[in-house]
């Protein structure tokens, strides 16, 4: 009994027909699955009921204090922000070099907007443009 002869295609490495490969793909699904399932059913938060995320806008906000503890209007002022850096670097970008980049440190609309506590003159809230 002699050895078959091997296939003439498999020694000039021609790869066999192979199945196995359109099977990688599944795999991966079933493990981003499970770390997302992982932290939404981790997040369980007790919060006070009382929390509530102050939003600050241009006009002033009615606040409790955090650092005095009043009840109070804040009163605002508007400062220098990232937007009004980026508004300055684009206008120069498009090429108004002298003065005109200048401009948006005049325009409150591209400031931020800074709310203090007018009991204690904290800063209890900032509005960013960004
Ligand atoms: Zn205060």
């Amino acid at each position: 009994m002699s050895a078959p002869p091997p296939y003439p295609g498999n020694e000039k490495g021609m790869p066999p027909p192979n199945p196995a490969y359109p099977q990688q793909a599944p795999g991966y699904a079933p493990q981003y699955g499970a770390q997302y399932g992982q932290q939404a059913t981790t997040v369980v938060v007790a919060q006070p009921a009382y929390t509530v995320v102050q939003h600050f806008r241009e006009s002033p906000v009615r606040i409790k204090c955090q650092f005095c503890q009043a009840d109070i209007v804040t009163s605002t002022y508007y400062e220098t922000g990232t937007l009004t850096w980026v508004a300055c670097f684009v206008i120069a970008i498009v090429g108004c070099w002298i003065g005109c980049c200048l401009i948006p440190f005049c325009m409150d609309a591209c400031k931020d907007v800074v709310h203090q506590c007018p009991n204690c003159n904290q800063q209890v809230g900032r509005y960013n443009r960004m």
